[in-house]
């Protein structure tokens, strides 16, 4: 994996969170303040915009620290700082490398995840995007220390992934704007949880065709 498979997924990150910006905003219409499609779509599309304006040279580390701050900058939502951190420190943990390979990746998604819960401070139950991440980074690095190729250990996240949000429809939120409402955010799925499936299902697409 490489600068091109990282630009292919944040491109197709930004395509589906436009897709589904209305169904995201519509979930979080009913737990939260009906923009987190907006936010997505809006945060996304910058981040390819501003990564068009890179160099072709620019390696994989870079473009996902850029992306971050892009998404930082650009979204007013929890969502925002939330993405932004975990690309940051993504990208942070890639560093230079031209390349990077699937044990790269899964500490890539560590430091990502640690990024969000620092930020955060959401756990798991809280009923938030970590009920989606935390599970798919758990599963990448099964696979990937389990030595199983990179895209069949992408395909497991993205499951445990699925499986979390899913989860999330029965739970309280915690955190976040949902837990204002108390017992009233149970029976609704999470929208950063269904947006962090999105963007893994994106990735998963991304490495398949490096
Ligand atoms: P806002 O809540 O500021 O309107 P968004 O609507 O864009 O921002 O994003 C809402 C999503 O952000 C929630 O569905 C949840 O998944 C996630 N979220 C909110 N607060 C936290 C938190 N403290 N930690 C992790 N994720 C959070
Ligand atoms: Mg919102």
């Amino acid at each position: 994996m490489d600068a091109a498979t990282v630009r292919r997924w944040l491109d197709a990150s930004a395509a589906v969170l436009h897709d589904q910006r209305d169904y995201l905003t519509q979930l979080d219409a009913a737990i939260g303040d009906a923009d987190h499609g907006t936010n997505m779509d809006r945060g996304f599309a910058s981040v390819v915009t501003k990564l068009s304006d890179t160099e072709d040279s620019t390696p994989p580390g870079r473009l996902l620290v850029t992306a971050g701050s892009t998404l930082v900058s650009t979204v007013g939502g929890a969502s925002g700082p939330l993405w932004g951190t975990a690309l940051r420190r993504a990208g942070k943990a890639i560093g230079d490398a031209e390349e990077f390979d699937g044990a790269a990746l899964a500490a890539a998604f560590e430091a990502a995840l640690d990024g969000v819960v620092e930020l955060g401070a959401a756990h798991l139950g809280d009923k938030t995007m970590v009920d989606a991440l935390e599970p798919a980074v758990g599963a990448l690095r099964e696979g990937v220390d389990g030595g199983t190729p990179t895209a069949e250990a992408l395909a497991a996240a993205v499951a445990a992934a699925e499986t979390g949000m899913h989860a999330t429809v029965a739970l309280q939120a915690k955190k976040g704007r949902a837990s204002y409402l108390g017992e009233r955010s149970i029976g609704h799925q999470d929208p950063g949880a269904t947006s962090t499936v999105l963007i893994l299902r994106a990735l998963q697409d991304a490495v398949a065709a490096s």
